[in-house]
């Protein structure tokens, strides 16, 4: 058998379009909702992350401005901007893109963005919030995930699913959204002990660890859907050879830019396995671009009281 791939890309496609209608009705009564990222340092992989919200929310009709900030800015210097981005009537929505440089405390600045702003869905009232079951703010990856799911047609009420992963972002929301849905959940993470056997009681499987396909065949239910929110840099062409043999296309990104980006699930192995299962490259990633404009427009629609 080999799983349906799901299409995250079309799915994101299609919530970009509704954004955009979003965006222009709100034009339509003087709105143009405003976004600001916040990044500080240097981090390669966070300079494309914003680089690509910034695109993907100019083509919606959101305004979008980064702060780029040098990897030595202070404690001071950030709440200040922080601070100054709450009290700004014009903006709607702040993103602090993590991780930040370690003399930083993320968790003090996500606390100090102002929960209405919070289109990321990390301050602890919309955190708070979620896990009542009455959500404000969704993180992006995980609302994206169940509206994949939504899509794709996958049943979750009474039905088993694992979330491999306990971050702020991605596996506790997950877990939220997945309960909330009467899925029976179980959350799984470094220690769990028989990881293979407990992920294998899964109907709907979700990875989020950034371990380069941990998750073999063995892990995975027959018929199982399974979610890949990994993304890992593999530069070893003998490993990339073995994940996807014959695919020259990955082999060639490896000897051009040194590296091609693989999930946390062994994807050529797994898909023999499962039922579904989402790629990498072209999966969860888009869905969590599309996840965060919709917060935003959220927000700015809030924030008038016109929602
Ligand atoms: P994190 O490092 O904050 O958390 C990783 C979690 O995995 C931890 O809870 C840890 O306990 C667990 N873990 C680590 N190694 C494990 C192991 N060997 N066995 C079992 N559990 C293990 O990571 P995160 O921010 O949640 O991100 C996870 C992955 O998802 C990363 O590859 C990241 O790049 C990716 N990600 C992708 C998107 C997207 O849009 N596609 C968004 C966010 C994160």
């Amino acid at each position: 058998m080999s799983a349906r791939v799901m299409d995250g890309a079309a799915v994101a496609a299609r919530i970009r379009g509704a954004v955009a209608e979003d965006v222009a009705r709100l034009s339509g009564h003087g709105v143009v909702p405003r976004l600001e990222v916040v990044l500080v340092g240097d981090d390669p992989a966070s300079r494309v992350y914003v680089a690509a919200k910034g695109k993907a929310a100019h083509e919606v009709g959101i305004r979008a401005a980064t702060h780029a900030l040098p990897a030595a800015t202070t404690a001071e210097e950030l709440r200040e901007l922080i601070v100054q981005l709450n009290c700004n009537g014009d903006v709607d929505g702040i993103l602090l893109q993590l991780p930040l440089p370690s003399h930083l405390n993320s968790r003090a600045f996500l606390d100090l963005v102002d929960p209405a702003k919070d289109v990321d869905g990390f301050h602890p009232l919309n955190v708070g919030l979620l896990h009542q079951g009455r959500p404000s703010f969704v993180p992006c990856t995980p609302a994206g995930i169940m509206e994949l799911l939504d899509a794709e047609g996958v049943g979750l009420s009474g039905r088993r699913a694992v979330v491999l992963g306990r971050s702020e972002i991605v596996g506790k929301p997950m877990a939220a959204l997945l309960l909330a849905r009467h899925a029976t959940v179980t959350v799984c993470h470094s220690r769990t002990a028989d990881l293979a056997g407990v992920c294998r009681q899964a109907d709907v499987l979700v990875a989020a660890i950034g371990k380069a396909a941990l998750v073999s065949a063995e892990f995975v239910k027959p018929g199982a859907v399974v979610v890949d929110v990994g993304i890992n840099r593999v530069e070893d062409p003998g490993l990339v050879a073995r994940l996807y043999p014959g695919d020259e296309g990955r082999r060639g990104q490896v000897a051009k830019r040194g590296y091609t980006l693989v999930g946390d699930v062994d994807f050529t192995a797994v898909r023999e396995v499962a039922a579904a299962i989402t790629p990498v490259p072209g999966g969860v990633g888009p869905l969590t671009i599309a996840g965060l404009l919709r917060n935003t427009v959220r927000a700015a629609r809030r924030r008038r009281g016109m929602e």
